[in-house]
């Protein structure tokens, strides 16, 4: 009896990774264009966060709220579709604040691509993406996520029930088990990111479709306006990245 309840998680992870893959797939064989890639972006996103909230447990008491940012200093790694939705907000943005993003980005990038270490892989180092004038350190900041509408799955599938743990990942970098996260979440977010990966090898089997570190991979597609066509022609545009 106690094998068949991990069985009967595995099957309905593995449930939802294939109806995202066939979603994706549906969603591309109809729009092949980058209007069609921005589609399976969202449409992940906001599966995901359906499904995470329906199946949620009442049990599990995030302590998640505005302005907590400590999950904000680990690596993050984004599919492609992600990259470019996240580029094309980026865009919609005042000149001033893509600007000042795009400089935030710079400066976490290169010096990590200088020393050839991965970006972010150090503790207590914030993505680039945070707005850290104040935050948690507590100044005057918001502590808050500059991309959040279109933030990546992997941001929005961490939750964590103790602050007291998340403050010591970002000092001391996130082991696997250092923070109880909400399982239900974590294995929905994870299954639709996989099956967005499937169904997009379905649909393009040449792309490059493997997960990215997200502040490298925007800047590639932030300072190259071409980056979008070339990847759906096959071009390997994200892989010199470290
Ligand atoms: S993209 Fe936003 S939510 Fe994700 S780590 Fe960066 S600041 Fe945090």
């Amino acid at each position: 009896m106690n094998n068949e309840i991990p069985n009967l998680v595995d099957s309905a992870v593995a449930e939802m990774a294939k109806c995202e893959a066939e979603l994706v797939a549906q969603i591309l064989a109809e729009d092949l264009t980058p209007s069609g890639i921005q589609s399976i972006a969202e449409q992940a996103a906001e599966f995901a966060e359906t499904a995470a909230s329906q199946i949620a447990g009442s049990a599990f008491k995030a302590s998640c709220k505005a302005g907590c940012n400590w999950c904000c200093y680990q690596p993050v790694r984004v599919t492609p579709p992600e990259v470019f939705r996240i580029v094309r907000f980026i865009r919609s943005l005042p000149v001033k604040t893509q600007d000042q993003l795009t400089s935030q980005i710079r400066e976490s990038v290169r010096p990590a691509m200088a020393q050839n270490t991965d970006i972010q892989n150090k503790a207590g180092t914030p993505c680039p993406f945070l707005d850290t004038s104040s935050s948690n350190a507590g100044s005057a900041n918001t502590g808050l996520c500059g991309i959040y509408a279109v933030r990546p799955l992997a941001c929005a599938e961490f939750n964590s029930n103790n602050v007291k743990d998340c403050k010591k990942g970002s000092q001391k970098g996130f082991q696997a088990t250092m923070v109880t996260r909400e399982r239900s979440r974590v294995l929905i977010y994870k299954a639709v990111q996989q099956g967005l990966m499937r169904g997009l090898t379905q649909a393009l089997p040449d792309v490059e479709n493997s997960v990215f570190n997200l502040a490298n991979a925007v800047l590639i597609a932030l300072e190259n306006p071409d980056t979008e066509a070339a990847w759906l022609k096959g071009l390997p545009v994200f892989t010199q990245e470290t």
